[in-house]
């Protein structure tokens, strides 16, 4: 790769370019006004009402109330704290969660911590669209379930589990819900009032704000938890130190640019999506992962049968894609999510994620589309010599 110019960047769900709105609003907080939000001096209090601005904007996207909101340095973060603390502050007799085998590995492995320190940790399977069959939560789900924590949209395949129903069937078992909404916040609407949820995570670099925030909706009436982090006491002791000034001015920022912009992003966004996927279908024996009706807009994971991603992947050099497959002590395995939707590991092994964004051109989705196909029929002409 030579420079930065020549992405083409179709990895949006990994993380997003910074808005230049967002870019001009951090820069007087990273020179002139570097304050600390908390002193009491003049310069403190300015950058202080900035803060709340922000918060304020946070607050709006979701339909929540700004105290609701803990900024946090991202998701993992976000979900560490929530998960974490609501179940070590929680003082009856519940001591079951119950998540599912696609969220992502923040999630699964401060479960499986959770599992190790003696919750019961019931891992449910999903339908081969990705989605949760709800009658395998009913199977499960008891006056013992403490916590059901689910993703609003998966990672790799962009499928949108039915949060609002399953927090539904949460509730009337006395189950506290949390979801992890990192990849649906600044793409989806995500209205916690009607979600009717306790507890949601989010991060600001998968929406165009910095990496390095983000974090968490507590819903005012449910459980509260104890920090994660102590220390300064900062965001009224839920999360001690130095708050990132720049970070959430950031991405208050671009909260309040989704608010004005989604309806226009997701359209453009989604034909370009469309038009991706639906010129690569018709490489011979290629298929969609995942539920093509529920599924966000930027999302397209496609199998290539015998077709090895990695290879594809290094092969696109300049054009940035995924694979879910994860590096664990140098063992390559397949990813978690295709595997728990049914797929072989070899199809697995044969699947790429395209997540566009709202930078994402024609011309690069036809140059993309050209040079996949090309190199597809290259690797299948190598195969059968
Ligand atoms: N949850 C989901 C669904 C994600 O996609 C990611 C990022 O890849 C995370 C959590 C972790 O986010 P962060 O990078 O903010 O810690």
């Amino acid at each position: 790769m030579s420079t930065s110019q020549n992405y083409i960047y179709l990895d949006n769900a990994s993380t997003t370019k910074v808005d230049d709105e967002v870019i001009r609003e951090i820069i007087p907080y990273l020179s002139e006004l570097y304050g600390n939000s908390s002193s009491a001096h003049s310069l403190g209090v300015e950058i202080n009402k900035k803060i709340v601005k922000a918060r304020g904007n946070v607050a709006k996207l979701f339909n929540s109330e700004p105290k609701e909101i803990t900024f946090t340095s991202g998701a993992t973060e976000a979900i560490n704290t929530t998960l974490k603390g609501i179940v070590t502050s929680n003082r009856t007799k519940r001591i079951q969660i119950i998540t599912v085998k696609t969220e992502h590995s923040a999630v699964l492995d401060t479960c499986k911590y959770l599992e190790e320190i003696g919750f019961d940790v019931v891992y449910l399977p999903v339908l081969k669209s990705g989605l949760l069959d709800l009658n395998e939560l009913k199977k499960v789900i008891s006056e013992k379930t403490l916590l059901v924590s689910v993703m609003l949209v998966n990672n790799e395949t962009g499928v949108i589990q039915p949060i609002k129903e399953i927090t539904k069937i949460a509730h009337q078992f006395g189950a506290l819900m949390m979801t992890d909404a990192t990849q649906a916040v600044g793409k989806i609407p995500v209205d916690v009032k009607d979600l009717n949820i306790d507890y949601l995570v989010f991060s600001g670099h998968k929406f165009y704000a910095p990496k390095g925030i983000g974090g968490y909706y507590q819903n005012s009436q449910s459980l509260n938890f104890q920090p994660l982090l102590h220390g300064g006491g900062q965001e009224k002791g839920k999360r001690s130190g130095t708050l990132n000034v720049p970070g959430v001015i950031g991405l208050g920022k671009s909260c309040e640019i989704t608010i004005n912009e989604t309806e226009r992003n997701k359209s453009s966004v989604q034909e370009l999506r469309d038009l991706l996927e639906n010129e690569l279908l018709t490489i011979e024996g290629a298929f969609v992962n995942g539920d093509r009706e529920n599924r966000i807009y930027n999302i397209s994971n496609i199998c290539f049968p015998h077709i090895d991603a990695d290879i594809l992947i290094k092969m696109l050099d300049n054009i940035c894609v995924s694979n879910g497959s994860a590096c664990h002590s140098e063992l390559i395995e397949p990813s978690h999510v295709l595997t728990a939707m049914g797929l072989s590991n070899k199809n697995a092994f044969s699947s790429i994620r395209f997540s566009l964004s709202k930078y994402n051109t024609e011309s690069e989705i036809l140059y993309t589309i050209k040079k996949v196909k090309e190199i597809i029929s290259q690797l299948k002409t190598s195969n059968y010599a």
